[in-house]
């Protein structure tokens, strides 16, 4: 791997590298996006949680219902839980949504509402790490801090032809440094943002476009003809694969559904009763006078997690009359079909929610 310094040593001058960058992102970056207007840091701290693992033009339409319901962390921090993840429902690791409320509640409650402006302190909220705490500064305050999103790891990996995995700490360490030596004192905000927007719109992940890149003459990968090799993969494993089984009960024209425990995949969002096996689930229809006589078992979902497979059998039981005894205290709700209810629901909840919708599932009732 080439270290840090001597990558430094043999690139282009750091100055001349903003250089490059801040005339690009003059010319070609992007300047229109909601969270780029009225950069307050809870704005920008929103946008950078949601953009983590999410693509720009899917964020934006959650990121403008999000903002419309809570413009600000007083409002974020009194929202209920379950409103939250309703809002965030469909955008995935939820652990975001959670860090993001429960941090509001700390801005709330020992900063009266107000964003701090302390490195430290931002990246010591919930959720926020370094690179995180480095956007929110630097592009709503114009703070110096480099940044190490996924966009400019990338781009900092080609241009100096980083070897090894940036998961692996030597190799992250090495690309800070490198990130650092380029950040400039002037025009922070535009650089930080240049670096993401080149990472996403330029040097992208499959298909970098060298041609239009203003670090094209300096940039190693590029002239080792193999760009796309940086930076390197993670070590390859298989994932293994757990096996669970959902019970979709439908009485009338809602879904019975529970809440998740707060720990745990999908923690706190609403999802079918769900079990290892067939044995637990007529065991809790049993418990609860539920006839299991004319299930229907559905065509099995898999969901993939970064750590795993989820594979889920769906078993459908359409209920005559409605049952409202099967409901446990303060933990199911029946769910209109209609999806009227503010809940956060998983993405897989949410197809299978509608596939009950459709006429090949609104079959027999027991
Ligand atoms: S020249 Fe190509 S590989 Fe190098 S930073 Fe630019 S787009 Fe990425």
């Amino acid at each position: 791997m080439c270290s840090s310094k001597a990558a430094v040593e043999q690139a282009m001058p750091d100055s001349a590298f903003a250089t490059l960058v801040l005339d690009w992102f003059d010319r070609h970056g992007r300047k229109h996006l909601p969270w780029q207007q009225q950069p307050t840091p809870y704005r920008v701290w929103v946008s950078e949680i949601m953009l983590q693992q999410t693509q720009v033009q899917t964020v934006i339409p959650y990121y403008q219902r999000f903002m419309q319901r809570f413009p600000d962390v007083q409002q974020l921090a009194d929202a209920s839980l379950d409103e939250v993840l309703h809002h965030w429902s469909g955008l995935g690791y939820y652990a975001r949504a959670r860090n993001l409320h429960s941090a509001a509640q700390q801005l709330r409650d020992q900063f009266a509402g107000q964003f701090p402006q302390t490195f430290e302190t931002v990246a010591g909220l919930p959720g926020i790490g370094r690179s995180t705490a480095g956007a929110i500064l630097s592009l709503a305050c114009g703070q110096r801090h480099p940044i190490l999103d996924g966009n400019v790891k990338r781009v900092l990996a080609r241009y100096h032809a980083v070897d090894g995995w940036p998961g692996k700490s030597d190799v992250l360490k090495a690309l800070w440094r490198l990130s650092d030596a380029v950040t400039p004192n002037e025009r922070v905000a535009h650089f930080n943002q240049a670096m993401m927007d080149l990472g996403a719109t330029v040097c992208t992940r499959g298909a970098p476009d060298c041609e239009r890149c203003p670090l094209q003459d300096g940039c190693r990968a590029r002239a080792q003809g193999d760009p796309a090799r940086y930076p390197h993969a993670k070590p390859r494993r298989q994932l293994p694969a757990r096996q669970v089984h959902m019970l979709l009960l439908v009485s009338e024209d809602a879904a019975y559904l529970e809440q998740r425990p707060a720990q745990g995949i999908w923690g706190g969002l609403w999802s079918f009763p769900e079990f290892d096996d067939t044995d637990g689930l007529c065991a809790w229809c049993d418990a609860r006078g539920v006839k299991p006589a004319r299930m229907e078992t559905l065509p099995a979902v898999r969901h993939t997690f970064s750590h795993f497979h989820l594979d889920i059998t769906p078993h459908c039981l359409r209920l005559k009359n409605p049952v409202f005894s099967v409901m446990e205290a303060g933990r199911g709700l029946w769910y209109k079909l209609q999806g009227s209810d503010a809940v956060g629901l998983a993405a897989p909840v949410q197809r299978l929610l509608a596939r009950l919708q459709e006429p090949t599932t609104r079959g027999n009732k027991a």
